[in-house]
C-alpha cells in the first residue's frame, strides 16, 4: 500500500510517500515558509534522490498539500501516475492529550478531541489541524489516520504520570506527564524485543531517543512505565536548546531578574538553553564536537551533562523495572555519536553493562541494528536507527485495511 506520511508544522509540511510492501520511501520532501513570502517545495525521489527545489506561493496548508500531490504525480519528478494510488494519509501528531491514546481514523469526533489539545500544545496542534484540513481538502476521498506521539506512553501508572501538585490541577487542566517521541520509542523497543526473542512479556528495556529533542523511556513487557519528557517536551534531559528538568524555582528567579513575561520565559527555556545555553556556541552536537577538537573546553560540558543525566535515568529505570535486559540508543545523536554512548556506558559494570569500544567507535547510522555490547555484558546495548515514518505508514495501512 502507498501511504503518504505527513508531519505538519506551523509554516512547514514534511512528507514521505511510503510503500508499505517494500518498506521503502518512494519520495520525500518539505514545503517551507507556508503562508509567508518565499514559499518553496524541496522534493526528492526515493530516500537519497537529487534535491529538486521549486519556489512557488503557498498561502496555506491546503495549497501546500495540493502542491505535494501535483509534485508526486508530476511526469518528471513524480513517482506515481495518479493520486488515487495513495490509499491513506498518516499524520504525525505530537500531542494527543488524554483522549487520543491510539492511532485512529479522522472523524468529526477525533477532530474535536484533537482541538481539545489546543490548550496544552497550541503550536503543534494548530499546525496539525491545518495539515489535516489541508489534506482532507486536497484528497477528499483518501482516509486520513492520526498516529500520536504521546500514545505509546499512555500505559504509565499514576505514580509515574502524576506531578506532586494539587490534584485538581490534574483534573481541571490535565497537567500530567504525557511523554513524547512515543512513535520512536515504540519502534526501537519493538525491534529490541525481536532481538531478545520476540516475546514482550518479561523484557526490561531502556530506550534512549537522543536527538535535538531527547527522551528516555522505561519499557517493561513492551509497555512504557515511565519516560523523561513530561507535560511538554521541555522536561527530562538537556537538549539542543531546551533546558530539560531544572529546579522549578529557577524559573521564577530568572523571570524576576530578567523581567521576562511567561511567554518570554517559555521561549528562553525552549530556545536559549540546553547545549546552546551551556556552550554559548551551538545547539548542534556536531558543532560542539568541532569546537572541542579546536580546544574549546566549555564545548565539552553539554555532552558530559547529557551523558551523566542519561546514566541516572538508566539507573532509576532499572530500579523501577527491577532489572534491565537492554539499552537502546537512537535518533541523531544516539545513532551517530560514539563518544556520548561511551560516556553513558562507562563505569556501569555494577549493572552488568559492558560495551565493545571498538564496535561502538565504528557504529554510525547505517540502517542496521548494531549490538555494541560485549558478549559478556549482562545487559545488551544496541544502536537501532529509528523509523517513525515506517510505524506511521504501518498504522495507517492497518486502519485502512480494517475498513475494507
Ligand atoms: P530531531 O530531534 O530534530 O529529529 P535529530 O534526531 O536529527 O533531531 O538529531 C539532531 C542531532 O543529532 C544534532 O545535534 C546533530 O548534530 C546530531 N547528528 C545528526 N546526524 C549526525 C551525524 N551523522 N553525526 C553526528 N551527529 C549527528
Amino acid at each position: 500500500m502507498k501511504v503518504l506520511v505527513v508531519n505538519a508544522g506551523s509554516s512547514s509540511l514534511k512528507y514521505q510517500l511510503f510503500d508499505t510492501v517494500s518498506k521503502t520511501v518512494l519520495a520525500k520532501g518539505i514545503c517551507e515558509r507556508i503562508g509567508i513570502d518565499g514559499s518553496r517545495i524541496e522534493h526528492r525521489k526515493g530516500e537519497d534522490g537529487a534535491k529538486q527545489i521549486k519556489n512557488i506561493p503557498m498561502k496555506d496548508h491546503t495549497e501546500a498539500t495540493k502542491i505535494v500531490v501535483s509534485t508526486l504525480t508530476d511526469p518528471e519528478v513524480g513517482v506515481i501516475k495518479s493520486m488515487d494510488e495513495i490509499e491513506a494519509v498518516g499524520h504525525r501528531i505530537v500531542h494527543g492529550g488524554s483522549h487520543l491514546t491510539k492511532p485512529c481514523l479522522v472523524t468529526d469526533e477525533v477532530i474535536a478531541d484533537l482541538e481539545k489539545c489546543l490548550d496544552i500544545a497550541p503550536l503543534h496542534t494548530a499546525a496539525h489541524l491545518m495539515g489535516i484540513h489541508g489534506c482532507m481538502k486536497a484528497m477528499p476521498n483518501t482516509p486520513q489516520v492520526l498516529v500520536i506521539d504521546t500514545a505509546f506512553h499512555s500505559t504509565m501508572p499514576e505514580e509515574a504520570y502524576l506531578y506532586p501538585i494539587p490534584y485538581k490541577m490534574y483534573q481541571e487542566y490535565k497537567i500530567r506527564r504525557y511523554g513524547f517521541n512515543g512513535t520512536s520509542h515504540r519502534y526501537v523497543s519493538s525491534e529490541m524485543i525481536k532481538i531478545l526473542g520476540g516475546k514482550a512479556e518479561g523484557t526490561k528495556i531502556v530506550t534512549c531517543h537522543i536527538g535535538n529533542g531527547s527522551s528516555i523511556s522505561a519499557v517493561k513487557d513492551g509497555k512504557v512505565i515511565d519516560t523523561s519528557m513530561g507535560f511538554t517536551p521541555l522536561d527530562g534531559v538537556i537538549m539542543g536548546s531546551r533546558c530539560g528538568s531544572i529546579d522549578p524555582s529557577i524559573v521564577t528567579f530568572i523571570m524576576k531578574k530578567e523581567g521576562f513575561t511567561p511567554d518570554e520565559m517559555s521561549e528562553f527555556m525552549n530556545k536559549k538553553c540546553g547545549f546552546l545555553g551551556v556552550s554559548e556556541i551551538s545547539s548542534d552536537s556536531r558543532d560542539l564536537e568541532k569546537a572541542v577538537a579546536e580546544g574549546n573546553k566549555r564545548a565539552e560540558l553539554p555532552q558530559n551533562i547529557l551523558a551523566y543525566q542519561i546514566k541516572k535515568y538508566i539507573g532509576s529505570y532499572a530500579a523501577a523495572m527491577n532489572g534491565l535486559d537492554a539499552i537502546v540508543f537512537t535518533a541523531g545523536i544516539g545513532e551517530n555519536n560514539f563518544n556520548l554512548r561511551e560516556k553513558v556506558c562507562n563505569n556501569m559494570e555494577f549493572y552488568g553493562i559492558e560495551i565493545d569500544k571498538e564496535i561502538n567507535f565504528k557504529t554510525h547510522h547505517q540502517g542496521d541494528n548494531v549490538c555494541i555490547s560485549t558478549p559478556n555484558s549482562k545487559v545488551k546495548v544496541y544502536v537501532i536507527p529509528t523509523n517513525e515514518e515506517l510505524v506511521i505508514a504501518g498504522d495507517a495501512e492497518a486502519i485502512v485495511n480494517s475498513l475494507k
